[in-house]
């Protein structure tokens, strides 16, 4: 790694100062782009931005984009541009470990890869499957397809064994996706009573303080609470929304209250990200609330 040359203090000038601080600031507010996973794909969004405020640029916003897990297919997860949300929603890739200790993939659409013994293989599968459902690829044969079939005379123990693990994967899948169904159920049936429980609290606290006659902003903490618990700046997240003077906060009183309490920046940040979680939270029970599955399961 190439140093900087240090500039020895006794003849370090005002002008080299004040270029040290911006070469640093400049170094540090980097901004950390993320790539939409969908091959091709070339938009990105400002990871670091996410949680500080505004993007450098507004092509760099993370309005509308999505998060696929970590040990999904993508073993560190992935990112969703607005655009192709629905596509890869409609193929959400679930990584499935086979008996024989081969791994595929349960997609929605009920498209599932031969089985790779290297469970890194499915992940290009999967990718194939999308160019091929968006057209981007010409459709692939099915591997039963006759065309496809070794004939007997070119079997080999190996790719007969082969037959054989996928014969027995396939027999296996049937109880396993049963097992799967019931766990997810459970798994399910204990964390949206909880959430929902939390939302409840949440909301309630929220409007315990906005309706308090207190000044919420005349004390640090009180504005921290405020701040995480109700929010200061604008939260709608619409892709054609432009803060305005007339119904939002826009994306300055966060900074501003922060100022007047001389709160350190990476507090401002930490109260930003709380409150991006508890408002995240909500809207998340909301939606299962809206889909109406809460009241299916219970
Ligand atoms: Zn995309
Ligand atoms: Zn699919
Ligand atoms: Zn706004």
């Amino acid at each position: 790694m190439i140093r900087e040359e240090r500039i020895p203090l006794a003849t370090l000038t005002e002008d080299q100062l004040e270029s040290l601080y911006a070469h640093i600031d400049s170094l540090t507010n980097t901004p950390v782009l993320r790539t939409c996973l969908v091959p091709g794909c070339l938009r990105q969004f400002d990871a670091m931005a996410t949680m500080a405020g505004s993007p450098m640029r507004p092509e760099w916003s993370a309005a509308g984009w999505s998060m696929l897990g970590a040990g999904s297919i993508f073993p560190t997860g992935g990112h969703i541009c607005p655009d192709h949300k629905d596509l890869v929603t409609s193929h959400w890739p679930r990584r499935l470990e086979l008996p024989s200790g081969r791994w595929s993939v349960a997609c929605p659409c009920g498209w599932s890869p031969v089985p790779q013994r290297w469970h890194r293989l499915v992940a290009a599968q999967w990718e194939q499957h999308l160019l091929t459902e968006t057209g981007a690829l010409p459709a692939a044969p099915p591997v039963t397809d006759p065309e496809h079939r070794l004939p007997l005379a070119e079997h080999t123990e190996e790719s007969l064994a082969e037959l054989y693990d996928r014969l027995w994967d396939a027999e296996a899948d049937v109880p396993e996706l049963r097992g799967l169904a019931r766990a997810c159920s459970v798994g399910y049936s204990l964390t949206v009573p909880a959430l929902l429980g939390a939302k409840t609290a949440l909301e309630n606290l929220r409007t315990r303080i906005t309706v308090d006659s207190r000044d919420w902003a005349a004390d640090k903490l009180d504005a921290f609470l405020w701040a995480v618990l109700v929010g200061r700046n604008c939260e709608n997240s619409d892709s054609d929304h432009v803060h305005n003077d007339i119904d939002c906060a826009g994306d300055q009183p966060l900074g501003t209250i922060a100022d007047q309490h001389s709160i350190p920046t990476d507090q401002t940040m930490q109260a930003s990200q709380h409150r991006w979680w508890i408002a995240n939270a909500i809207k998340a029970v909301q939606q299962i609330e809206d889909n109406g599955i809460v009241t299916e399961i219970q």
